[in-house]
């Protein structure tokens, strides 16, 4: 538990503070910055303009369609702020997020977070600035503001002492490359779909089986390539699977 230790900082440079800090300021975000585990500091990358249009963008050499974040208000609030290292641009052609990279961003003191905007930052951004660049998936944003939303919270309940009950993210999907078992909550019975009578016996040894066992059916079922990813199902895992069918 950091209780007392220096929070995560993470820092974000937009041109849209305002979907940061509202996003920021709820929920589970909210709740790990006013319990001093995360501390989030959001930059406007307008506010280091000096011209009157405070502009940030201008149209690509060689030409085409749309418009290009312009190098120096990058470097300039990068200068000005000395954010936290790594310094990570979001874009398609980034380092995908998955769960084990968030668990590495996790575990730093802090990092800043880039957004893109238009048809994307000048190269020599990428070039000279930049440690590396995260991209959330193969498929082309408006701007990288949603991007840093999805990885200050992929990353922000991964820091210690931000959710509630720590084996939580332990047992999750893909922490151990399978997808997650089933839950229920009350009723036991609704409109006459009962919950799994292992789940109600009080045997946490067969109960944890059960789990596992539906663990491997669903990724088998689902998401194949992450059981390929492991190598394969075991001896072990397919008697489990054999013991314990999958739940409807
Ligand atoms: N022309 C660029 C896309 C620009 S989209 C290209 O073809 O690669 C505008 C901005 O949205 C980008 O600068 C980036 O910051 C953000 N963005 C778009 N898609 C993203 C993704 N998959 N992951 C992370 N950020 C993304």
């Amino acid at each position: 538990m950091p209780t007392g230790e220096a929070p995560v900082r993470i820092d974000v440079i937009t041109i849209f503070p305002a979907m940061i800090e509202q996003f920021g300021g709820q929920s589970l975000i909210g709740k790990a910055r006013e319990r001093g585990l995360l501390d989030l500091r959001v930059h406007d990358l307008r506010s280091v303009t000096v011209d009157p249009h405070r502009s940030v963008d201008d149209t690509p050499f060689g030409g085409g369609a749309g418009m290009v974040l312009m190098p120096e208000p990058v470097f300039a609030t990068v200068e000005a702020v000395d954010p936290p290292r790594p310094l990570l641009g979001l874009g398609p052609s980034g380092r995908p997020l998955d769960q084990a990279f968030a668990r590495e961003l996790s575990g730093l003191d802090g990092f800043t977070l880039v957004c893109g905007r238009y048809e994307g930052i000048d190269h020599r951004v990428r070039a000279h600035l930049l440690d590396g660049e995260v991209s959330i998936g193969d498929y082309v944003l408006a701007g990288g503001e949603v991007a840093a939303m999805v990885v200050l919270e992929t990353v922000g309940r991964l820091v210690p002492g931000v959710m509630g009950n720590a084996s939580s993210a332990e047992e999750e999907s893909f922490s151990d490359g399978l997808l997650e078992y089933p839950h229920y909550t009350r009723p036991a019975s609704f409109r006459g779909w009962d919950v799994p009578e292992v789940l109600r016996s009080g045997d946490h040894a067969r109960i944890a089986a059960w789990r596992r066992a539906q663990a491997l059916h669903r990724t088998v079922a689902l998401r194949p390539d992450l059981i390929a990813a492991r190598g394969g199902l075991t001896d072990a895992d397919r008697r489990l699977m054999a013991e314990h069918p999958p739940v409807d």
